[in-house]
Order: C-alpha cells, then structure tokens, then sequence
C-alpha cells in the first residue's frame, strides 16, 4: 500500500464528474487500498478518488473514527437515493486544509452502491441508512465523485470570503 497525494482546491481533476466503474479490476483493488492508506494518513474521515486523483466512482469512509463501526468501507458507485431534514454542522476537506465552516446538510440519507470487500475482492449491492455525521460524511464524498466541493453549497459571498481568507493563510497551497 502507498500514500496517495491528495489534490487540493484549483486543481480540474477535483471537477470532473466521476465514471461509473463497471469492472473490479486488480487496479480498482490496489487504488481502494492506497485511499484508504491515504485517509488514515491525513486523519480524514472519507475519501474520494477525485482527491488522489482518479476521476472514478469510488470511495472509502472510516467508519470507525464516523463512530458508525470498527473498520473502514469501499463503496463503488454510491449515489444517494433519498434524504430527510436539517442538520448543520461543521464540515472540512483535505482537498482545502485548514478551512472548516458550518454547512446544512440533510440529517438523513439512504445510499445505494456496491460494497468491495478487499479481503476477497468481491463485491455486495448495499443500501445504507445513515444519520448526522455518517450522512454528512457519505453525502460529502458523493459530492466529490461529481465534482463538487463542500464550500460550493455555501452561499457565494460566504464562500468567497472564507476561500480568499484561506489563500492568504495558506500560501503553500496557490
Ligand atoms: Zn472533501
């Protein structure tokens, strides 16, 4: 397994919309593992394959650090096939480092997408029921695959300001 380098805020392979991924190949296998490798790395709660640079329908979510489970899952394809309410909450990005900011999400979503067990390579069709956290973090992810940044649902003044003030912070970046 190797770290990936996560691609950050500028660069167009973040907004590219994702292809749909038809056949698990051993490439699709070792790219799950790197993303999952990557996450661990950054601390991140999810990742999506748009961050490492692979514009694919896929992605990974540590569900233990979500607090939803013990172990880390691949979903391909996830497309959110409901949701319900209100939840605001804050929410950051590895693809903008250091920029965090409260955003409204629903508070309930059903996914559906094909699970990959890495174990055997094999792979499931799943709906998942999520809430709080865990849907913010699915939702989120899902947005990467279509290329959509989380700042993107804010209001275009709110994020103009915070993405200019992260400029500035964050020369290294530009
Ligand atoms: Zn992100």
């Amino acid at each position: 397994m190797s770290v990936l380098r996560i691609r950050i805020i500028g660069d167009p392979v973040l907004r590219e919309k994702g292809q749909i991924i038809t056949t698990i190949t051993d490439d699709i296998i070792q790219l799950a593992r790197d993303m999952i490798e990557t996450m661990h790395n950054a601390n991140g709660l999810g990742l999506a394959a748009h961050q490492v640079g692979v514009p694919k329908k896929l992605i990974v979510l540590n569900l233990k650090d979500i607090g939803v489970g013990k172990k880390d899952i691949v979903l391909i394809n996830p497309e959110v096939v409901y949701s319900e309410g209100s939840d605001i909450a804050e929410e950051g990005c590895l693809s903008i480092p250091g920029l965090y900011t409260k955003l409204e999400r629903p508070y309930y979503v059903e996914v559906e997408a094909e699970e990959l067990k890495l174990s055997n390579g094999k792979t499931k069709k799943v709906r998942i029921k999520a809430e709080e956290l865990y849907a913010r973090a699915l939702l989120h992810e899902i947005d990467h695959i279509n290329g959509i940044l989380f700042v993107d649902r804010l209001d275009d003044i709110k994020r103009r300001v915070l993405l200019a003030k992260w400029r500035k912070e964050h020369p290294e970046y530009n």
